[in-house]
């Protein structure tokens, strides 16, 4: 959009143009990602190329995830209809990026502040439920079982519940269960 009028003078923006950074909420996030990653991102967008996340959908960009990251777009970030939940924490994008923002390391962050406010897709409670109960996030079924006996795999090992209770107090104790 040109915005130089015929004196050459700046037009002034219309408020809905106008992007406003939240300071207070930027600094909240950078204290919680090492090394307040998400500052050295200069918006090349290498991290976009190899993301199965904006593969599927057209409202998930990681580059645009770290540019919200920079203003402290809290409510479009951590909102509602926030969309972080459609990673797969597969880490292309940290492979990719050459100023080593690591961004699912910043969207991790983001689901946990996420989680912290109890927005979290019934499809995630499902796979927390189930890790809770078994250590693992699938439901070991008899056909799976039985497949694995036919390849000729071993079968899984029981998990140490024990061990993953004393693992998951800490967060357990934050959450008041
Ligand atoms: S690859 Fe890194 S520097 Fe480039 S847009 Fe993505 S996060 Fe920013
Ligand atoms: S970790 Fe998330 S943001 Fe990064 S490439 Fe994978 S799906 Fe995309």
């Amino acid at each position: 959009m040109n915005r130089m009028s015929s004196e050459n003078n700046l037009d002034k923006p219309k408020e809905d143009e106008i992007v406003r950074i939240d300071f207070a909420f930027r600094k909240e996030l950078a204290e919680k990602v090492e090394g307040n990653l998400a500052s050295f991102c200069y918006q090349c967008g290498a991290c976009v190329g190899d993301c199965p996340a904006t593969f599927y959908s057209d409202d998930f960009n990681p580059r645009e995830i770290m540019l919200k990251v920079l203003y402290g777009l809290e409510k479009e970030l951590i909102g509602e209809d926030s969309v972080l939940w459609l990673c797969t924490n597969c880490y292309n994008c940290t492979e990719r990026c050459p100023q080593d923002v690591k961004p699912v390391e910043v969207i991790i962050s983001l689901k946990n502040m996420l989680a912290d406010r109890g927005i979290v897709p019934k499809t995630v409670s499902r796979i927390i439920d189930t890790f809770e109960k078994t250590g693992r996030t699938v439901q070991l079924s008899s056909a799976v079982t039985k497949e694995r006996a036919k390849l000729g795999l071993k079968p899984l090992e029981e998990i140490p519940m024990d061990e993953i209770h004393k693992l998951l107090a800490p967060a357990e104790e934050d959450s008041g269960k």
